[in-house]
């Protein structure tokens, strides 16, 4: 097969075995997706796949939505492109930037920053909290504090703020200014007998503990997705973020609100902040906001952060920093269509319609002796694949049970997402309850597949 033979040949891909255990794919066997319709995808050999997870998180709409390629065409017609430097700028930009802005009400933002992407809008919120604070004149506020599990992104900086160690080691990472603090899983890391408020209690606590370990006034940041996503779907549990938040707060340190995965209604709320009351001070986007029909990404700035650096008084000079494709009017318009959809087609009644039957269809089989935890909320879902209902007992890695679930998965016509021991789902928002209905039998299928294997 020529395309397969090509992708070996030319395609240097990421995240793949043999170099990271467990994920699902392997250079000698790419699955090549030809085209897509709602949501499914269609392999080069006409196969059929129900996308389970809408992309690679990003494409609540699914395939071939009219308006989004008229949106596209309108603009390349009109303006293909020109860029956002200096004080230059285009009409799809500003209007989005303005749009965004009247979206986002957990707390007031007052500027956006267009990016390409997700990863290299929160290398941005590194650039924009260290020139904050040398605006400010505190030099020595940089450091930044992530959480062991999370996921930022790819580039140097976004790999760091990550806590998934596949994305540090052979490459030198983290950089010395991020350091990680707890994941906040209450099933695999609470202590016997302790609720999840305590265990909330506990985290903010080692967070404190941490920031006055360093000296707070070396902190800058604090960055967190609501839900952690590919670290496998980690839900905050009760008061975690009301805690975290008030420690943040404590020593002057900015909250940034990685809502790449969140933003955009995946939780049936239209961010993770509203669902979990944050408020912060910036904002990661990207992903849905273009329902991945373009790249685009953006970083939300509240008004403490702009008025620093966009002060008459701030003697900097000017925040240099930007790409040639910010704002670009194409991804801008796709944009702004998507948004309009989102609005105009209730996305959220629409989430929370099919939410229910798609949580409780997967959470049914909870009962599975291969199953340690399912958990997600909304349109988003983890499975955590242990023994005997343990969060400690694991199957051993040469088995590469996620990865035997993912394949399964793919022979029943679904395609999910595998990290180690764990899979996860974040299915497009135009799902039909029919569709719910098929994804949770695929699951079902999959899980038996996987159960009866024999691996013992
Ligand atoms: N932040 C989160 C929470 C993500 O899930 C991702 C990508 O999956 C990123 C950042 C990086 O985004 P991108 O892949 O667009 O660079």
């Amino acid at each position: 097969n020529a395309a397969i033979a090509d992708d070996d040949k030319y395609k240097g891909h990421g995240m793949l075995a043999p170099f990271t255990a467990g994920w699902q794919t392997t250079e000698s066997n790419p699955l090549v997706i030809e085209k897509s319709e709602g949501s499914y995808v269609y392999d080069i050999n006409g196969k059929k796949y129900l996308d389970a997870l809408a992309g690679l998180w990003c494409n609540p709409l699914g395939g071939n939505e009219a308006r989004l390629i008229a949106a596209a065409n309108k603009q390349l017609n009109t303006l293909p492109f020109y860029h956002s430097f200096w004080n230059r700028t285009t009409k799809p930009s500003l209007d989005l930037a303005s749009e965004l802005l009247g979206m986002f009400t957990a707390n007031k933002m007052a500027k956006v920053f267009f990016t390409n992407s997700g990863s290299d809008a929160n290398d941005t919120q590194v650039k924009l909290v260290w020139y904050y604070n040398n605006a400010l004149g505190r030099p020595n506020k940089k450091k930044i504090i992530a959480r062991i599990k999370s996921y930022h992104g790819s580039t140097l900086v976004s790999a760091s703020l990550s806590g998934l160690p596949a994305l540090h080691q052979n490459f030198d990472l983290p950089t010395p200014f991020v350091l990680h603090t707890d994941c906040p899983h209450y099933w695999r890391f609470h202590l016997p007998g302790e609720t999840e408020e305590e265990f909330s209690t506990r985290l903010a606590t080692n967070l404190e503990n941490l920031i006055l370990k360093e000296g707070p006034e070396t902190i800058a940041a604090f960055i967190a997705e609501p839900v952690m996503g590919a670290g496998g779907v980690i839900l905050p549990p009760k008061t975690y973020f009301e805690k975290i938040q008030a420690v943040v707060k404590k020593y002057d340190i900015l909250f940034i609100a990685d809502e790449v995965i969140c933003g955009f209604g995946r939780l049936g709320t239209m961010f993770g902040c509203d669902k979990y009351n944050i408020k912060p001070d910036l904002v990661t986007i990207a992903k849905a906001l273009s329902s991945a029909y373009m790249p685009i990404g953006a970083v939300l700035v509240s008004p403490k952060v702009a008025d620093v650096i966009y002060s008459q008084s701030n003697k900097l000079g000017s925040f240099s920093h930007g790409f040639t494709y910010s704002g670009h009017p194409v991804a801008c318009a796709v944009a702004l269509e998507t948004l309009k959809i989102y609005k105009e087609r209730n996305i959220l009644d629409q989430v929370n319609s099919i939410s229910p039957m798609f949580q409780d269809g997967i959470k049914a089989f909870s009962s599975s002796p291969i199953v340690g935890e399912i958990r997600g909320t909304g349109l988003i879902s983890g499975t955590e694949f242990t023994d005997n209902k343990s969060p400690n007992e694991l199957f051993p890695p040469e088995w590469g049970i996620g990865a035997y679930f993912g394949a399964q998965c793919e022979k029943h016509g679904m395609l999910v997402r595998v990290a180690g021991d764990s899979i996860m789902m974040s299915p497009p928002f135009i799902m039909t309850s029919n569709q719910v209905d098929e994804l949770v039998s695929k699951y079902g299928k999959a899980l038996k597949d996987t159960e009866t294997k024999g691996h013992r």
